[in-house]
């Protein structure tokens, strides 16, 4: 499994988890607001109520930098923060403790996958190639582009890497760059 694909599932996990602890918090406050409480009840349960709240919000920001962090350091520290919180919002009800088990499964998953690469964007990626073009220096670059006869072989090289490729070749086999004037 990709940390790409381990991603999905930490906020498809976590999101729910999110979701029942904010809900949690929020029983809280209406059970005091619906039911008449003595005070030295209903304080300490809106102080429960208003920490959930708080802590539920807290995770979903800590999944929204998790979502948009391409550091697998920086998604490994918000994937074990991710399990600490879950775990803070047991003493809170922990989501209907649904709510915990899913922050939990999903930071245990985010830290054991944030080791892994992320599946490469582009085709270059794959062979860490240069980002700059590289030019042939005995061959012109527009000339470069254009099919060159090698013995009775019609080959192409690629504007980008110089790499040798077949005459109708439409993109390059080495760093996967389209090869202009394919037929
Ligand atoms: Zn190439």
């Amino acid at each position: 499994m990709y940390d790409g694909e381990a991603r999905i599932e930490v906020i498809l996990l976590g999101i729910p988890a999110v979701l029942l602890i904010l809900i949690n918090g929020i029983v809280y406050l209406a059970a005091v607001a619906s039911f008449p409480t003595p005070l030295q009840v209903s304080g300490p349960v809106v102080f429960l109520g208003v920490v959930d709240i708080g802590l539920a919000i807290l995770l979903g920001f800590v999944l929204l930098f998790y979502l948009l962090s391409d550091d697998s350091l920086r998604r490994g520290s918000l994937s074990a923060l991710i399990v600490i919180l879950g775990a803070f919002s047991l003493w809170l009800g922990g989501g209907f403790v649904v709510g915990f088990v899913l922050a939990i499964i999903a930071g245990v998953i985010g830290i054991v996958f944030a080791q892994s690469p992320l599946p490469p964007k582009t085709p270059e990626g794959l062979y860490s190639q240069p980002t700059t073009p590289v030019v042939s220096q005995t061959t012109p670059h527009s000339e470069a582009l254009l099919p060159r006869s090698a013995g009775s072989m019609i080959v192409r090289y690629c504007p980008k890497c110089d790499a040798r490729n077949s005459g109708d070749a439409r993109i390059c086999q080495n760093c996967g760059a389209t090869l202009y004037g394919g037929t």
